[in-house]
């Protein structure tokens, strides 16, 4: 059985885009993209705003049948109770958020989210219906230390033991050392990494994950360097920080199968 895997654009803003500025960035890319007739059907699109923007672009994606797709940047790994400035994966459910971000560096970084943590909040992301985006990578140092596979292998481990197989998630391989210097990783090295990544899907959630799991880029895409990374035969997407917040860019990005007839 062959199965194909819907290419994923995902957009993380960070802590850019108020609400207000974050409906007006919605309007602006899907009239864009609409331009270019795009319908979402071949390449799923996807913008995680912050939390207080995600109430306004959801009813705005609801109401104006925008073909995009919700997260989140984050989840607490509890339901509800005493964790002051936490959300729940229940509340995110709510709002229709079919994703969230788990285990960005910049969070296993300022934060100090361990591989521990990361499986916790996978696991109440998948309780609640979110499909979550499992963010793995190498820092330089370890590049240097241990190649660009090991680290972030390890951290797959982790954050898949003890998962039902037949669990929706996403993978993002994203080296630290590519996030936001401009400086990504070949498509040669993305596609390694993300192979063994796929390995340990099928490793641990069985062949049939492994073949419909899609497993991200993240480190520095653009317009001009995502075609290289799509051809790529594990790679099924991006996950992209500063380009998602230029519209034409991100426009460009999510079109890459008519600019380079991939
Ligand atoms: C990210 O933060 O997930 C990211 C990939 O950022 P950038 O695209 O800016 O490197």
């Amino acid at each position: 059985m062959v199965v194909t895997r819907t290419p994923l654009i995902a957009g993380n803003w960070k802590m850019n885009l108020d609400h207000l500025q974050a409906v007006a960035f919605v309007q602006k890319l899907h009239w864009t993209l609409k331009d270019a007739k795009f319908e979402g059907n071949d390449v799923e699109l996807a913008v995680f705003p912050p939390f207080t923007d995600i109430r306004s672009v959801q009813t705005l994606i609801d109401a104006d049948k925008i073909p995009f797709s919700l997260g989140a940047q984050d989840i607490s790994s509890h339901d509800s109770g005493a964790y002051t400035g936490e959300i729940s994966g229940l509340f995110l459910s709510k709002l229709k958020c079919g994703y969230v971000i788990i285990g960005h560096s910049e969070r296993r970084d300022y934060h100090n989210e361990s591989d521990e943590i990361v499986a916790a909040k996978t696991k109440a992301a998948i309780k609640h219906g979110v499909v979550p985006v499992i963010c793995v990578g190498e820092t330089a140092e370890d590049l240097e230390k241990h190649g660009a596979s090991a680290v972030p292998v390890a951290q797959l481990r982790v954050a898949l033991e003890g998962l039902d197989k037949a669990a929706d998630i996403v993978v993002a391989y994203e080296p630290v050392w590519a996030i936001g210097s401009g400086q990504a990783a070949t498509p040669a090295q993305a596609q390694d990494v993300c192979k063994a990544l796929r390995a340990v899907i099928a490793e641990m959630l069985g062949d049939d994950a492994a073949a419909r799991t899609r497993v991200l880029y993240g480190g520095s895409v653009k317009s001009t360097n995502i075609a290289a990374f799509m051809r790529e035969p594990d790679v099924d997407g991006a996950l992209v920080g500063g380009a998602s917040l230029i519209v034409d860019e991100f426009a460009a990005i999510a079109r890459f199968p008519s600019h380079v007839g991939v």
